[in-house]
């Protein structure tokens, strides 16, 4: 036991012994390095957003919509939602970018690595080098430059379970003509069919098998329409205000139907 304690200690007491002469050289660099000094001036002239993330993610318990719904038309839906906040980060990378060349520019005017302030003294230069290197590679700025968001759309077991997923990069030039093309409405629609189509195909999405469920439990198993229940009748999710006319997949809008009420409903209130 005893000889455990010592022999930690002793591996203890080296590693501060290497900490403390690290620090050493550490301390001559921040101290001393002209081209340290340079940067850090250089730094708090400039500040980049950093803030940036929009990733969407969504899973579905429903593996005919997984397949049905692309990572675009998933972000063509949220788009509606999150666009503003989507343009205020293309321009915040548009100005880190423009920024970002110009501090480049005055990088490349400091002073070279390897001149101190004052002699280095029994330091060896060597190593004073190697991590007045890294120390400077450290305190380098890598903002954002590039819009990238990310979809990913996972496909789980009503209980959770993913099982599958996929993802796609849209870049910034992509966003935007996604959104020109949102914003072109007619009250409440998108007259383009392709856009209308895509928020269509989500908003049908958005019912979950769970929400599926609860919602025949909610109407006790039977079609709202003609009464039908029990074991021979296939009972379905009906729009009430149809997709197609603009309704929503919210409980209020969803009601049981057995699927003879649901064909002859069809797409009408
Ligand atoms: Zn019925």
């Amino acid at each position: 036991m005893l000889a455990i304690v010592i022999a930690i200690g002793a591996v203890l007491a080296v590693i501060l012994l290497l900490q403390a002469r690290q620090r050493k050289y550490a301390d001559f660099i921040l101290k001393n390095s002209l081209c340290l000094k340079q940067l850090t001036e250089l730094n708090n002239r400039y500040t980049f957003y950093s803030d940036i993330n929009l990733n969407q993610n969504h899973t579905y318990d429903n593996e005919n919509f997984f397949n049905d719904i692309s990572c675009q038309d998933f972000l063509i839906y949220q788009l509606q939602f999150i666009k503003k906040d989507v343009v205020d980060q293309i321009e915040k990378i548009r100005i880190n970018e423009r920024l970002y060349d110009k501090y480049l520019e005055e990088i490349a005017t400091i002073k070279q690595s390897g001149q101190f302030q004052t002699n280095a003294g029994k330091l060896k230069v060597e190593k004073l080098l190697i991590l007045e290197k890294k120390l400077i590679e450290e305190q380098i700025y890598h903002p954002i430059i590039q819009f990238i968001l990310t979809v990913t759309l996972y496909c789980s077991t009503i209980n959770g379970q993913i099982y599958n997923s996929k993802s796609k990069d849209f870049f910034d030039n992509d966003v935007l003509s996604l959104i020109a093309r949102l914003n072109k409405k007619r009250g409440t629609y998108f007259t383009d069919r392709e856009i209308w189509n895509a928020i269509c195909r989500v908003e049908r999405g958005k019912v979950s098998n769970k929400m599926r469920f609860s919602i025949y439990a909610r109407d006790r198993y039977r079609c709202c329409r003609c009464g039908a229940s029990g074991r021979f009748v296939q009972l379905e999710i009906d729009h009430i205000i149809p997709i197609a006319k603009g309704g929503k997949s919210t409980y209020d809008n969803l009601q049981t139907l057995c699927h003879n009420c649901n064909v002859e409903k069809g797409d009408k209130y």
